[in-house]
């Protein structure tokens, strides 16, 4: 059992692991309960040479009367159907998707700490596991998932982040897979990664494929923006472009968003706009918004040729009251009046 404190991402797993198998001709084979172990893989594997593999990321919050509670898997398994479609792959029915969730957070529940800020990630995964070499969609697949233990993704600490304007390797392609959940755009995203690292920032910001102009998201997250409208604000995020994912984060702040009375739109927000707006003080908070980091303020931006602050760089009243809206519901701590969660 891991100690209470302190779980950085991806590494506390838990002991058992979900697994299924899909043929062609027979479809996929009834999932099974197995400790997390190593997979035998052939050298020559599909997924391992052409990138057919695809993953999805969800949360089970330990709520204050003890259970579990799966936050919006039918939304997590409607995009990883998705991604499944886009790379060529089978599609997982939403039954065999949810079994394998209620399967593997009912056995591994205890790992979940009591009282605190910690929740189990769920981590689904397909691969084509057929040993043929020929680049077509291959006729073998697996499914995994496995678990582990998180604070969050940039920890408990609840610091504001400083992002990087990465005008030189756009995440996605006009058309391409920037809408779906498939790994390599994760390998494909690391040297941006690396050079917001390298400008002394937290992480990389997204601009959009076709001009560099338009900011998209930021890192595995959504991107929020709080404007100034009139005597109150509003609250903004880009688009569904094609070329950034469609975050049930996302999705769930905006309905928060309107619950409490704020006016929600999609709008594209160009770099240029950005800076001026924090410089004249109608932006006022900008968030980044997902599974793995929840809701997280953004205090500072810097680019190749400019560098500026949003706010007083620190975490804004809105983005405060949004955080706790949302994790209210995952914990418990207030009504599920979305019907989001999925009692374990
Ligand atoms: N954008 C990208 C690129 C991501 O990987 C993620 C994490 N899945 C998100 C946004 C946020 O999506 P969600 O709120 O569904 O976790």
């Amino acid at each position: 059992m891991p100690s209470p404190v302190g779980y950085p991402f991806g590494s506390a797993f838990t002991d058992h692991m979900v697994m299924a198998n899909w043929r062609e001709g027979s479809g996929w084979g009834a999932p099974k309960l197995l400790p997390h172990a190593a997979i035998p893989m052939s050298p020559a594997m599909v997924g391992l040479h052409y990138g057919q593999v695809i993953f999805e990321g969800l949360k089970a919050f330990r709520r204050t009367d003890g259970r579990l509670a799966v936050f919006r898997p039918e939304d997590h398994a409607r995009r990883f159907r998705a991604s499944a479609r886009r790379m060529m792959m089978p599609e997982i029915p939403d039954e065999v998707f949810r079994d394998a969730l209620d399967e593997l957070v009912r056995q591994d529940r205890d790992f979940v700490p009591a009282e605190s800020s910690a929740s189990l990630y769920l981590r689904p995964l397909m691969f084509a596991s057929e040993p043929d070499l020929a680049v077509r969609p291959a006729r073998e697949y697996q499914f995994l998932l496995i678990a582990f233990v998180t604070d969050g993704l940039f920890g408990s600490e609840p610091r504001p982040l400083k992002v990087w304007v990465n005008e030189d390797h756009p995440r996605a392609a006009v058309g391409g897979t920037g809408n779906v959940k498939c790994a390599g755009n994760y390998a494909g995203a690391l040297r941006a990664q690396s050079l917001a690292q390298e400008n002394g920032c937290d992480q990389v910001v997204w601009l959009d494929p076709a001009e560099l102009r338009w900011v998209e998201e930021l890192g595995a997250t959504n991107l929020f923006f709080v404007r100034k409208s009139g005597q109150s604000h509003e609250l903004v995020t880009p688009p569904l472009s094609g070329s950034l994912l469609p975050g049930v984060t996302r999705d769930s702040l905006t309905v928060l968003a309107r619950d409490m009375g704020l006016n929600v739109l999609e709008d594209r927000v160009s770099v240029g706009e950005w800076q001026d707006d924090c410089l004249s003080g109608r932006i006022t908070e900008v968030f980044a918004s997902g599974t793995a980091a929840g809701v997280r303020a953004v205090g500072q931006v810097r680019s190749a040729g400019a560098s500026w602050q949003i706010g007083d760089g620190s975490v804004g009243p809105v983005t405060a009251a949004l955080s706790e809206a949302l994790q209210g519901i995952q914990y418990g701590r207030r009504p599920d009046s979305h019907r989001w969660l999925h009692l374990v």
